[in-house]
């Protein structure tokens, strides 16, 4: 018996080694804490699983999400923290079980690197609400690799389990493919879900990474489309992706006559707002869905009774067929990202944060990690 145990163990032992031997070098940018810059950091991912692929960084999108969970936004988060999860890369190394990749295949990966798959959320396709294990790709406890923290994509690679990486055609235009993971997938889930077609009257509150995908979904789909901001900067911008209507917030004058007149609008904004303005441009029976999430401190309120006949709903990024339909269908629309590209450098990205914040961008930065140093 003890003989056993001790064949037992050693074998387990050997095991943890050889997955400690074989864990995956990384390097990229953290913050190591909520109110610091980007540093360059080495760290190890861990080691491929039969139904792992390695991905090479090509490129990683700047989600809003990024700046407000570094800096602890939402919760204290654990530090350092290598963000990013609008990841697109070639794929490099596959595990024995893998049937989806193979090398020199591109993948993209999303907010998500793993979940339950049996829970009735996992079972129907919408792994983002998975009741029993869901592990988003960074800053998040890996509960299925000994509780590590996962770390994202402003990095040189990726480990991820081939049934939450995103198959992406060789020939796309990778440095717009990133975003499509979260800003694409977030605006094009509540869309869908709330069946928007062609000649629906419906408005996209906050016209940023997220709210330009959103114009050109909408618009694609045949919707009449109007567009809030805070700014006049955009509103050329709107008009160009398609809206019909560009509401800059601030101008009293714009907001004229525009109460009782949309079946749906789409908030994406990330800071403190008053959403009683967009239910009473609702009509009775229409939606307000709301995919922004500001800092925990400046979390809008609405009076349910306030709500009078309209809907207030809430959406997370989308499952992961969901995410490879918005991936087909952008490709098959030429529906992208504006992007501006910056090189993969800690002081270009703190700047890129800054003007995220400032609203200085148009309409997402794109970090080139093929030029990590
Ligand atoms: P961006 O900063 O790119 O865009 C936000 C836009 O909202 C900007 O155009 C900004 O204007 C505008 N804005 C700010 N305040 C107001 C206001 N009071 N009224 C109208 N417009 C306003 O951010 P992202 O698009 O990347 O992200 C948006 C939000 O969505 C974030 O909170 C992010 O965390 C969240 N998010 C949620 C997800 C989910 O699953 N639910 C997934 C991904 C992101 P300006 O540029 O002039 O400042
Ligand atoms: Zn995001």
């Amino acid at each position: 018996m003890k003989k056993i145990i001790l064949i037992l163990t050693t074998i387990i032992m050997c095991t943890h080694v050889s997955a400690q031997e074989n864990r995956i070098p990384s390097k990229g940018y953290a913050l190591f804490s909520k109110d610091g810059s980007f540093q360059p950091y080495e760290f190890t991912r861990h080691s491929i699983g039969e139904h792992d692929i390695l991905i090479r960084t090509l490129y990683c999108g700047i989600c809003h999400s990024d700046i407000h969970q570094v800096h602890s936004d939402w919760k204290e988060e654990t530090y350092p923290i290598v963000p990013g999860h609008e990841i697109v890369g070639e794929v490099v190394k596959v595990g024995s079980a893998v049937s989806k990749f193979k090398v020199g295949d591109i993948a993209g990966v999303g907010c998500m690197v793993n979940s339950c798959r049996h829970c009735e959320y996992c079972e129907d396709n919408q792994e983002q609400y998975c009741t029993d294990g869901r592990v988003l790709t960074y800053a998040n406890k890996d509960v299925y690799h000994d509780g590590e923290m996962t770390q994202g994509g402003y990095s040189t690679n990726m480990v991820v389990d081939e049934a939450f990486a995103i198959c992406v055609p060789k020939n796309a235009p990778l440095e717009k493919v990133g975003p499509l993971m979260c800003a694409g997938i977030t605006t094009w889930s509540p869309i869908k879900q709330y069946g928007i077609k062609a000649g629906d009257k419906v408005g996209v509150a906050g016209f940023g990474g997220l709210g330009h995908m959103a114009v050109q979904y909408l618009v694609s789909l045949g919707a009449e489309v109007t567009v809030f901001d805070i700014t006049e900067e955009k509103r050329e911008d709107a008009l160009r992706l398609g809206a019909k209507r560009y509401i800059n917030v601030t101008r009293e004058e714009d907001l004229q006559g525009i109460n009782n007149t949309l079946k749906f609008i789409l908030s994406t904004i990330p800071a403190n707002y008053n959403p009683m303005m967009y239910i009473n441009i609702l009509k009775v029976g229409g939606t307000l869905a709301v995919v922004g999430m500001p800092a925990a401190k400046e979390t809008p309120n609405i009076s349910v009774t306030a709500l009078r006949g309209r809907y207030l709903t809430t959406s997370i990024i989308g499952g992961i067929k969901e995410t490879q339909e918005v991936v087909d269908y952008s490709l098959a629309h030429d529906i992208y990202p504006e992007t501006v590209v910056i090189p993969a450098d800690a002081s270009a990205i703190d700047k890129a944060y800054q003007d995220v914040i400032d609203g200085k961008v148009k309409f997402r930065y794109v970090i080139d990690l093929r030029t990590i140093k």
